[in-house]
């Protein structure tokens, strides 16, 4: 049994021991590219026609070079074969744009026709075992803390540089935030804006239940789109959920009858405290874990991306 998974962009099966990187990729100097990470299940990559759609988008906000995705697509699905049906996997695709020595005067030059080609970027596909504490945060959920992220919910709109729609390499700040919550004996975060309006986790969607409504914040506050969001959302409108995005306060948590952080590896997880508070499970919690399963296992694309 492979104990992790290495694919180049061009198919090639790759020695996962093997250096790949060159020192002076932007995406290690800068953290300047972007990623997906899509879960291995029963030998497929759960969603995968969602998270391309997003690498696209995440590339296009970073003004990286569009993303060949039928390359991808095949990478991917030859990583994923490699890993095997045995055991869940954590797939990472990466993109970054590049060595730094190949941007060339092609990258910054205002004559863009002397450019004969794109600089090319870096990929690729790597796979690994699905972390311990997936396993935990699905069975008994995850303790969570708010902390501030010191942004306003205008910021993505007002910034775009800021990056807020994209998932980026630059990861940083979200580890840090992570790793103060563990200090605090906590296992996850939920970020704040300056407004006390609820944001996401460093790695994950918030979604509430209230009564038979599913309620998540908007992109436009500053959120990264979850793949794992849209897809309960798609399963819950056909099971009878109201599904809305709609900005709330940090005060509305507390009220709702459960929270749950979604992500492409753990799925769903439910907040079984939150700063301090208990939140006992309720009745319709294995519905939650059932639309999730349900919605990322459909292979189809997600429409309007
Ligand atoms: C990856 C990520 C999510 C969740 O997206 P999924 O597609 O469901 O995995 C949410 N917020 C941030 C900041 C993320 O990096």
């Amino acid at each position: 049994m492979v104990e992790r998974v290495l694919v180049s962009l061009d198919g090639a099966i790759r020695d996962p021991d093997a250096p790949l990187l060159y020192a002076d990729d932007i995406g290690v100097l800068r953290g300047d590219g972007v990623f997906e990470t899509v879960l291995v299940r029963d030998g497929q990559p759960c969603a995968i026609e969602s998270h391309l759609a997003r690498l696209r988008r995440s590339a296009e906000a970073l003004e990286l070079p569009p993303p060949d995705l039928d390359a991808w697509r095949a990478a991917v699905q030859k990583a994923a074969k490699e890993w095997g049906e045995s055991r869940e996997g954590l797939l990472r695709m990466v993109l970054t744009r590049g060595r730094d020595s190949e941007q060339g005067v092609g990258g910054q030059a205002a004559n863009k026709e002397l450019t004969p080609a794109e600089p090319a970027t870096t990929g690729y596909v790597l796979v690994l075992p699905v972390p311990q504490r997936v396993e935990t945060a699905r069975t008994e959920g995850v303790s969570v803390i708010t902390l501030s992220r010191g942004i306003s919910v205008d910021l993505a709109q007002a910034a775009p540089w800021q990056l807020l729609g994209a998932k980026t390499l630059s990861y940083a700040t979200n580890m840090a935030a992570l790793r103060f919550a563990h200090r605090m004996g906590a296992d996850d975060v939920i970020f704040t804006s300056t407004e006390h309006k609820v944001l996401e986790g460093p790695r994950s969607t918030v979604v509430i239940v209230r009564d038979k409504q599913l309620i998540t914040p908007p992109p436009k506050v500053g959120v990264l789109p979850g793949t794992t969001q849209r897809a309960l959302f798609a399963e819950a409108e056909k099971a009878g959920w109201e599904c809305l995005y709609k900005p709330m306060f940090v005060a509305e948590l507390i009220t709702a009858d459960s929270i749950w952080m979604l992500s492409s590896i753990t799925l769903a997880a439910r907040v079984n405290s939150l700063d301090g508070l208990r939140m006992s499970a309720p009745d319709h919690a294995p519905e939650i874990i059932e639309l999730v399963n349900r919605g990322v296992a459909r292979a189809g694309s997600v429409a309007d991306w």
